[in-house]
């Protein structure tokens, strides 16, 4: 897949969080996030006015503890709970799914049983069993996940990495994007989303259909994204280098009077 072209501060930023911006860990809460991540994130915020969201499995309250002190925009669950940039949190409510996921849980606690290398995340809304210290068990889990979820209309099934999740039908990452889209301060501006796993396949067919940057990370598979960097670290270095490209713009900007200064980002470095 081609690298994708340097970030414009025009754009409106979604960033997966695990396998995109943190490597993953054996456990979801073993993941180390390195110590300059979160003001990055913040200084790419600051270009675009706070376009930047976060786009995660991951319940808020994680998203929150990974990145603090960073609080910005972040939809979690794969878009069933979503913080807008002005902080309103917003839910897709789903009463069938709930019901649905009432019937499951028994199922699933039995599964776990004594196993500890089975992780089962209860979302309220949606629920992860994680096999990463078991992956032998991978075909068993996968096979009967299916079926449980062949018999439940309201609920659909992301098989992702060492994961498999249940989670209500009509909420996923290209739902949740198209959201923020709709609102200040993404609303009009071209959108970019990096990921790396199944789940972001809805996120990078969004971004696509509006002529935005979809970017995959890993080796080279079939995916709607048509960017691709290869490793978290990439990811990293990219973003990195757009955020150093404006902080390089304001110093020099600071440095000329203001009537010659570089008007491209002006109104956005605030
Ligand atoms: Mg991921």
């Amino acid at each position: 897949m081609r690298p994708p072209p340097p970030l414009d501060a025009q754009m409106a930023l979604f960033l997966d969080v695990d396998g995109t911006l943190l490597e993953i860990a054996p456990r979801p809460q073993d993941v180390s996030v390195p110590s300059g991540l979160p003001a990055l994130l913040g200084e790419l915020a600051r270009q675009r006015n706070g376009a930047v969201a976060l786009v995660s499995g991951r319940p808020l309250d994680e998203i929150d503890r990974l990145f603090q002190p960073w609080r910005g925009a972040a939809a979690g669950l794969h878009g069933i709970v979503r913080r807008r940039a002005d902080g309103a949190v917003d839910r897709v409510a789903n009463p069938a799914a709930a019901v649905a996921l009432d019937r499951l849980r028994p199922r699933l606690a039995t599964l776990k049983g004594a196993e500890t290398g089975l992780i089962l995340e209860d979302h309220i809304w949606a629920l992860a069993l994680h096999y990463r210290a078991v992956p032998e068990r991978e075909c068993e889990i996968r096979a009967l996940a299916k079926a449980w979820v062949q018999r439940e209309p309201a609920l659909r099934l992301i098989a992702g990495k060492m994961v498999v999740e249940f989670q209500p039908t009509g909420s996923d990452k290209g739902a949740a994007i198209a959201a923020f889209l709709a609102e200040p301060p993404f609303a009009g501006r071209s959108p970019v989303f990096i990921g790396d796993d199944v789940t972001d396949e809805d996120g990078f067919a969004e971004v696509s259909g509006r002529g935005g940057i979809a970017i995959r990370v890993g080796p080279p598979k079939p995916s709607r994204a048509a960017y691709g960097l290869a490793t978290v670290e990439a990811v990293r270095r990219w973003l990195a280098a757009a955020g150093r490209k404006v902080e390089a713009t304001a110093s020099l900007e600071r440095q000329l009077p203001a009537d010659v200064s570089p008007g491209e980002n002006k109104g956005e470095l605030g």
